[in-house]
């Protein structure tokens, strides 16, 4: 076995509660690709800002064009075997929560309860009314209304417009998963940090909350990120073998 891994084990055996918070590297080994690189799905769509999709009925069926090429491949991917490894360690009451970017619902198929999961980008899966009236339905299914004709597809209870609930270019995050993602971030001791290069904010400032609050940090990413020299762990190697790697250690199995 890795000493590192053996290492990072013990951190998670002598903490007070594992927090992973992931990134796009989370999800790249499911063949989710990280749509901000290069030949990603915004070099071939203009980005809808959200006051546009707010305001015109135009910029809300350029969005929904976007997500009818954008929304299949989320409904093929299954989880890897990192997902699957933190899973394993929630049901052994060894992980805490998870935090994530991704809006890819990976962890929960993965095993991870939806009530220990914060999606700070939101979901491709769920979409909401605007208006606050508390509608929700499948995107899948308003995707549907949608290729079948109905070009702004609105709230069958109140009207208002619709939006799947990742979050947009110009949207605020929602305030209530911020302050959630930044309670569990700042209760992890470790915090591990999966395929996230840590530059976009405010996400990216979480895994200060946890150092903040004298929990220890391991980073598990391709590339350096700037919290590097923080890390009392740095791990640049494929997520999911080396999440398998932890839980195998942890497990014993
Ligand atoms: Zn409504």
């Amino acid at each position: 076995m890795d000493q590192k891994i053996m290492d990072l084990a013990r951190l998670v055996e002598q903490g007070r509660g594992l927090v992973v918070f992931s990134g796009a590297g989370m999800s790249t080994e499911s063949g989710i690709p990280d749509y901000r690189s290069p030949g990603g799905i915004w070099e071939r769509h203009r980005p809808v800002m959200y006051p546009e999709f707010k305001a015109h009925a135009w910029a809300r069926e350029d969005y929904w064009r976007f997500y009818q090429e954008w929304f299949p491949g989320f409904g093929q991917a299954a989880p890897n075997a990192g997902h699957r490894a933190l899973g394993r360690l929630h049901a052994a009451g060894l992980l805490r929560g998870v935090v994530t970017q991704n809006v890819d619902g990976l962890h929960q198929a993965g095993g991870v309860p939806s009530s220990a999961v914060v999606e700070v980008h939101g979901n491709v899966f769920d979409t909401a009314c605007l208006n606050g009236c508390g509608h929700q339905e499948p995107t899948a299914e308003v995707l549907e209304r949608f290729t079948r004709g109905d070009k702004d597809p609105a709230c069958p209870g109140c009207g208002g417009v619709l939006k799947p609930t990742t979050i947009s270019f110009g949207q605020n995050l929602d305030p209530t998963a911020l302050e959630r993602a930044a309670q569990l971030c700042a209760s992890a001791n470790p915090l591990i940090v999966v395929g996230s290069s840590l530059v976009v904010t405010p996400a990216a400032e979480l895994p200060l909350a946890a150092l903040a609050a004298g929990g220890a940090l391991a980073i598990l990413n391709r590339d350096p990120t700037p919290l590097d020299e923080r890390a009392a762990l740095l791990f640049r190697r494929p997520a999911g073998e080396a999440l398998d790697a932890l839980a195998g250690a942890l497990l014993k199995n």
